[in-house]
């Protein structure tokens, strides 16, 4: 192991995270260009199980939009997942490891009416959908199959919400899945998700409040409803702590025992960015180190990889990585970019990044946490650039 990388500082996170010590030992036996996204599949497993393990009594269903690589859906098709898919390829992607279609629903509720016909033609049989065309659709080309719908909230709390795009109102839910029954479909259930990466452990209660009175408005109308979807969200840390999982599971509860006082249904979860955030380091290089007045008090760091090549989470400065570099302090403070001509391509200006003085153009950044919402983001050949490569480190299991 090289001087350069035994001096990377490393701060211990609360979920299983990628030791480095893994990390510097794959790189040194391949060939890896820069940047890259390097996944340990061990820690893909041991989030699984982990998750699994605080959602005991729940379904889970891996949202495969937040990396959908075929080493990670083989992992965690081998760990007992379900697949949440929001598209036929990804559909096929899931198909291709391994996982039954029985166990992957199509949760996606803006889709082709073609593709609803592909996904049926596959053995899909569970659909979420949040509008009346939709259902339609669903109704023509997979009839006889179950119907999960989505209700809008948008709880504070979420570094990214969803509630704006995705889900329709109480009433027009209960409308939908009562027409869904009347369409020959199965009315399963409903679904709501609180926004991505939400630090608030009780964003999931009004969700929760109103899908019980949904339950409640059709089973007066002798429509017995299923199962209860509660979505992603799950968060993991950055550079902020966030609750342990555990908390969500008991603020999760209780809001189940207050809400459905005549029984629970089953539980769906679609976690992402919970189960592979943290199994991946992406590395990225120097370009320059640079100042643009002789005043300036801050240094502008560009990166090769930026808010194009697969850093989208950092529009708004949403997410913001830990990053680690192979030098020690002092530290000075920095404006972070991207390597493209697009004036955009700032990762960090607002966010008080500090790095090392000692940073010159070719040496190492890595950004910890970055397995989730990142190499599917990267563009294909924007300014030039090819999206980055992903090296998989094997399970210790395989
Ligand atoms: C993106 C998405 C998820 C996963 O969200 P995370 O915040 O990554 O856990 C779950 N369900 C649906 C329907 C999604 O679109």
């Amino acid at each position: 192991m090289s001087q350069k990388r035994t001096g990377h500082t490393h701060v211990v996170l609360e979920t299983q995270e990628v030791p480095p010590e893994r990390v510097d030992w794959f790189l040194d036996h391949v060939q890896a260009t820069s940047p890259c996204l390097v996944m340990d599949l061990s820690v893909v497993h041991e989030n699984y199980v982990e998750f699994a393990k605080n959602f005991h009594n729940a379904h889970i269903y891996y949202a495969v939009k937040a990396n959908p690589a075929a080493e990670v859906l083989s992992t965690l098709h081998g760990a007992g997942a379900n697949f949440e898919v929001a598209s036929v390829p990804e559909l096929l992607e899931c198909l291709a490891v391994g996982a039954h279609p029985g166990d992957i629903a199509y949760t996606n509720p803006i889709k082709k009416r073609d593709d609803i016909g592909k996904a049926y033609a596959l053995g899909v049989r569970a659909f979420t959908t949040d509008s009346a065309p939709d259902l339609a659709n669903i109704a023509q080309v997979a009839p006889g199959s179950s119907v999960t719908c989505r209700v809008a909230v948008t709880p504070p709390g979420a570094r990214s919400p969803l509630g704006n795009k995705f889900g329709c109102s109480q009433d027009m839910a209960a409308a939908l899945l009562r027409e869904a029954a009347r369409l020959g479909l199965r009315p399963e259930g409903v679904a709501f998700h609180p926004g991505s990466q939400q630090l608030n452990p009780h964003a999931w209660d009004t969700g929760i409040e109103l899908s019980a009175q949904i339950f409640a408005e059709l089973a007066a109308e002798g429509i017995e409803l299923n199962s209860l979807n509660l979505g992603g969200g799950f968060p993991v840390r950055y550079i902020e702590p966030v609750p342990p999982i555990s908390a969500y599971v008991a603020a999760i509860d209780g809001a189940l025992d207050r809400h459905f006082s005549a029984g629970i249904p089953a539980i769906r979860v679609e976690p992402g960015r919970a189960i592979v955030a943290t199994a991946g380091v992406l590395i990225s290089e120097v370009v320059l180190v640079a100042k643009k007045a002789a005043s300036d008090t801050h240094r502008w760091v560009y990166l090769d990889v930026g808010r194009y090549g697969g850093l989208a989470e950092t529009e708004q400065e949403m997410i913001a990585y830990q990053l680690v570099t192979g030098h020690d302090g002092p530290n000075g403070p920095v404006i972070l970019a991207g390597p493209t001509c697009d004036g955009d391509d700032v990762l960090y200006r607002k966010t008080p990044y500090s790095l090392p003085l000692a940073l010159r153009q070719g040496d190492q950044v890595r950004f910890l946490g970055a397995g989730a919402y990142t190499a599917s983001y990267a563009s294909v050949f924007f300014n030039g650039f090819s999206p980055m490569a992903t090296y998989y480190i094997p399970s210790q299991s395989d």
